[in-house]
């Protein structure tokens, strides 16, 4: 059994536009969020990476504050230096402006300390402020101590309070000292925190970046894909428009079978190539199939198809597009198998109207390559048109056939009698016309039945017919009445033919179940008739001779009737 091909498959068919829009659409939002995400997350550690850098560039003005703060110190260190032997020796002999030189430094050193204490309150160095605060108090009370002994104090005081002024400003210098190493330790720790952190984020975002390009440039490749893919579908299923309009015009100019073949040959050769194919249709009483055409090449002509009837089809039974791989296949069809031509693939195509089967298309391909989706609507194409036209012309032929002949004996009707002789006459061709009736043919009915004597009229057609010339014509006329045309014929000879078929009947007669009769004919020539309706009145008037003169025999009119036979 081969693989069903459905005959609603498309190749290449485009995306419903409902689909289509969904897709775009969920593409589109998880586009918005990745680059939301991705904006976010670029934004989020450069502004926390700005802030840090803020606080470190607060911890350098601390840093510079307490240098300023040493340098206060400095100079107040060298103040004291400067004046300690002139303190010691009499603080009278001190200038003013070096008194001043003197409080303003400390003025000084008071401020800045205000100014560290703020800064290092704002980084978070609580702990470092309160002990420069209290060192700073110390040395300001030392200080303090010191200057109401220069009013007048012993040296020996005098002395005991620059040590302790001294003291408080090692004290001092040392917590600045202290209150530097931590400032330095603290903007070393932000910076490289703030460093990590912009690095993290860094890396980061351009993972991100790097993701959402990649997933930009796949979804890019797959909708170009896609809409490449579209376009050949579109590009093939024109490409199949076109073929099957230049083959319907081509079959709609096909009167006849054979040319209806012709066209078809022409078109699967065209449209299929690579395939070997061929179409065998039934007969009319679709009991036998007959191939009309195959494409295989000149001399190539090894036997296909070996299928004689629809029934024994598996194509046909199943009313299916059937596919076969390969011939060797277990499941392969039996009219593969064997061939002379060898192993193959194969695809047979049934073709039907309206749930009659008209034939089917076989195609043959090499062994494991079966012919391809895009051959395979071809020939689907081709056997749909193939099979409604085959349709028409059999039923235009049907009722031309209806409408030309007689339905009881299949003879022609007098219409187309008369066409045929027209035709002779046109081409001036001479004949014999025979006007028979059969004797007595009111009582044959009259005693075996109507049903006997239709009998009789079709055993007297069927004898008629195989008594005369293949250019010989007989004709129902009417009722019991036959009229035979001989073209180009003798007197003796039309009078032989027409005495040979009442031979004929006599015999027929011993043999079937038909009660027994006779024929009379009455014979004229057109050589001495201008139409047809002037011969056949003579013609009859030589049958009534034929009656009158005891029937069942053959007279010939003109001057005068002669009976020229009896049996
Ligand atoms: P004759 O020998 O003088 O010709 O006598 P006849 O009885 O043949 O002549 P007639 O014209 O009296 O009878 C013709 C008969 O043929 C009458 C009619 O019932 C019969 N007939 C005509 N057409 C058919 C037909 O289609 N079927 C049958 N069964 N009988 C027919
Ligand atoms: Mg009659
Ligand atoms: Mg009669």
């Amino acid at each position: 059994m081969g693989r069903t091909h459905e005959k609603s498959t498309t190749v290449g068919a485009p995306l419903a536009p409902a689909r289509a829009r969904r897709w775009i659409l969920s593409l589109g939002v998880v586009l918005l969020v990745a680059i939301a995400l991705s904006a976010f997350l670029s934004i989020r550690p450069l502004g926390s990476g700005r802030s840090e850098l803020g606080q470190v560039s607060r911890d350098d003005l601390a840093t510079h504050q307490v240098g300023d703060l040493r340098t206060t110190l400095a100079d107040w260190q060298l103040f004291i230096e400067q004046h300690v032997g002139l303190l010691s020796a009499s603080a009278a002999k001190i200038d003013p402006v070096e008194l001043a030189t003197g409080a303003l430094l400390i003025t000084s050193e008071q401020t800045q300390v205000r100014a560290i204490m703020t800064s290092l309150d704002a980084v978070g160095l609580a702990r470092p402020a309160a002990f420069l605060a209290s060192e700073s108090a110390y040395f300001q009370s030392t200080v303090s101590d010191l200057g109401p002994l220069l009013g007048g104090a012993s040296k020996e005081l005098i002395r005991v309070g620059v040590v302790a002024m001294r003291n408080g400003f090692t004290r001092m210098w040392l917590a600045t000292a202290t209150v530097n190493d931590q400032l330095a330790a603290i903007t070393a720790v932000d910076l490289r925190q703030g460093a990590d952190h912009l690095t993290s984020g860094r890396v980061l975002v351009l993972a991100l970046d790097v993701a959402f390009g990649l997933t930009a440039v796949a979804c890019a490749i797959a909708f170009g894909q896609r809409a490449h893919r579209r376009q050949l579908g579109d590009r093939a299923a024109m490409a199949r428009r076109t073929f099957e309009e230049a083959l319907q015009q081509a079959l709609d100019m096909a009167p006849a079978e054979p040319a209806v073949y012709d066209v078809l040959r022409q078109a699967v050769s065209f449209s299929v190539p690579d395939l070997r194919v061929e179409m065998l249709v039934a007969d009319s009483s679709r009991a036998h199939f007959r191939r009309t055409f195959t494409t295989a090449a000149d001399g190539d002509e090894l036997p296909g198809c070996g299928v004689v009837s629809p029934t024994d089809c598996p194509a046909t039974v199943r009313a299916h597009t059937l596919l076969f791989p390969t011939s060797r296949a277990l499941e392969a069809c039996p009219q593969l198998k064997q061939r002379p031509s060898g192993d193959c693939s194969a695809v047979c195509v049934p073709m039907s109207v309206a749930g009659k089967t008209v034939g089917v298309a076989h195609a043959t391909g090499l062994v494991d390559r079966p012919p391809t989706a895009v051959e395979i609507r071809y020939l689907e194409i081709a056997a749909r048109r193939a099979s409604e036209r085959i349709a028409m012309v059999r039923a235009f032929e049907k009722s031309e056939l209806q409408a030309s002949s007689d339905p009881l004996t299949g003879l022609l009707n007098r219409r187309s009698l008369e066409n045929l002789v027209r035709e002779l006459q046109r081409d001036g061709t001479t004949y014999m016309v025979a006007y028979g009736d059969i004797d007595h043919f009111k009582s044959l009915n009259d005693t075996h039945g109507h049903e006997a004597g239709d009998q009789a009229l079709r055993l007297f057609s069927r004898v008629a017919r195989d008594s005369i010339r293949p250019n010989d014509v007989v004709a129902r006329y009417g009722g019991e009445e036959f009229v035979i045309v001989l073209p180009s014929c003798t007197t003796q000879a039309a009078v032989a033919v027409i005495e040979r078929l009442r031979e004929h009947l006599a015999l027929a007669l011993t043999s079937g179940r038909t009660p027994a009769f006779t024929i009379s004919f009455g014979l004229a020539s057109s050589t001495h008739h201008d139409t047809f309706d002037a011969a056949l009145a003579s013609a009859d008037l030589a049958l009534l001779d034929a009656k009158e003169a005891g029937r069942n025999r053959v007279t010939v009119a003109d001057e005068p009737p002669t009976r020229v036979a009896q049996v």
